[in-house]
């Protein structure tokens, strides 16, 4: 008998892997993305366990070593460009095991779902109703440029269309009369600039007062290109706000140009590419807290279902995890119950992972207000970067933990026997 068909809105992260494991056991499934295939958007993103072995158990892991960006670390420079030292990656660093770049990682996991005969993706595709009876959902999509609005019947719906999920908002109601959409007072950008020497091999950040920062990363040693992100911790621009509310690109630039203009270091470089950039994203950082995660037979994983925003460092990790565990509660439970059981399976260790370090104020406290402030904090890393040298060079970092942990010891997740088990059952 053939499987039960399912849509998914968005080819992301969430996405890719919830097709492809899906497909695994025995769902045939459409992914319709609105971007183009070869469109690689944004900048690095971060896997460490364990979201790696979910990767692993993809048999892709390999291949995303492979497409590491290779950042080395980071450096904490102050506004004339003076470092006050360097710490590698992994451990406390800001820079992880594997980064790599989200296109490539979006790339590696979209192909990897698209070798199974059960999976389609069609790409420049978007969402334009869903409606839902009993048994069954009747779902609207377009393609870009056509007229015409096609109409389909599918099993299940899957929303995995990010933090602005449209999916979500036809499903359950606009997010502004939900109130499920808590901005943090935070607006980031980023995009690519002309790669140049000194941007390899490690990442170099700076703060400025009044929260904010700018963090030039390399892409790889023979990119031409290197990633820029601008952070502002404060909610106090109101040209930023008004930019972000009508998705107005060239204002949002406009905006982070006449915020960041004149502070030194890689200002005026950074600035004068941003203006030209083609990949340039921003959005007011917002985190995503729904009552619940899916409707009948509309369920949400990602960003669309918890963004918890980059400074949880988490929102990569649970987008691959929890789309491995949405695939795996619906092959056991093959309609809405599937959603009902993830949802009592992962919502927990989601709302551990949305938690702001620092009981919401670690933010502040690394993206200081005053020039004092940053002083301190550069003071403070200084003494942290001299120490991790001293016991790197006395053999002492062997002895501490490592960052994360892996899934098939975590006590939710028992991922290569789950596997196994459930390719027996199919
Ligand atoms: C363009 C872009 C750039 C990003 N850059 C960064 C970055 O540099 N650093 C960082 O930390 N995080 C970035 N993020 C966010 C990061 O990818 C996610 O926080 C995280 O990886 C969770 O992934 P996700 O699959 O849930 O959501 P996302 O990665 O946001 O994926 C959602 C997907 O759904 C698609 N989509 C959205 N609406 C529709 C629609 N109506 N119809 C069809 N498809 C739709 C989007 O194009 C996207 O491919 C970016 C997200 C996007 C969309």
């Amino acid at each position: 008998m053939p499987g039960e068909r399912v849509l998914i809105c968005g080819a992301g992260i969430a996405g890719s892997i919830t097709a492809y494991w899906l497909s695994e056991y025995g769902f045939r499934v459409v992914v319709i993305e609105r971007s183009k295939r070869e469109q690689k958007a944004g900048q690095g993103l971060e896997i460490e366990e364990p979201a790696l072995s979910v990767v692993r158990a993809m048999g892709v892991l390999a291949t995303l070593q492979e497409r590491k960006t290779g950042e080395m670390g980071f450096t904490l420079v102050n506004e004339k460009g003076h470092s006050w030292g360097t710490l590698g990656a992994g451990g406390i660093s800001l820079t992880g095991a594997l980064e790599i770049m989200r296109g490539d990682l979006t790339e590696v996991l979209c192909n990897r779902a698209d070798e199974s005969p059960n999976v389609g993706f069609r790409f420049e595709t978007t969402i334009r109703g869903v409606r839902q009876s009993n048994d069954k959902c009747m779902v609207d999509t377009q393609k870009r440029g056509d007229a015409d609005i096609t109409t389909e019947e599918f099993d299940l719906v899957i929303g995995a269309d990010g933090v602005n999920s449209l999916t979500r908002q036809m499903v359950l109601g606009r997010d502004e009369e939900l109130g499920i959409r808590k901005p943090i007072g935070a607006f980031v950008a980023y995009f690519s600039i002309t790669s140049e020497e000194q941007d390899w091999p490690y990442s170099q950040l700076c703060h400025y007062p009044g929260r904010k920062i700018l963090w030039i990363r390399p892409v790889g040693k023979d990119s031409k290109t290197s990633s820029v992100y601008l952070i502002h911790l404060n909610d106090d621009v109101p040209a930023l706000h008004q930019a972000n509310v009508t998705g107005d690109r060239q204002k949002q630039k406009e905006a982070f140009a006449e915020l960041y203009k004149g502070l030194g270091w890689q200002t005026e470089r950074v600035i004068d590419q941003m203006m030209n950039s083609e990949n340039f994203y921003s959005d007011q950082l917002a985190q995503i807290k729904l009552p619940n995660w899916s409707k009948n037979r509309v369920g949400f994983v990602g960003d669309s279902a918890w963004a918890p925003t980059p400074f949880t460092g988490e929102g990569n990790q649970l987008a691959i995890i929890g789309a491995w565990v949405l695939a795996q509660e619906l092959s056991r439970n093959r309609n809405q119950m599937g959603f009902e059981m993830y949802e009592k399976r992962f919502r927990g260790y989601v709302e551990n992972a949305q938690a702001i370090p620092g009981w919401g104020y670690a933010p502040y406290i690394l993206c200081p207000e005053t020039a004092w402030g940053i002083l301190s904090l550069q003071t403070v890393f200084w003494l942290i970067a001299g120490l991790t040298r001293f016991f790197l060079w006395t053999g002492m970092t062997k002895m501490m933990p490592e960052r994360g942990g892996s899934l098939e010891k975590h006590p939710l997740f028992d991922l290569q026997m789950d596997v196994a088990n459930d390719k027996k059952g199919i």
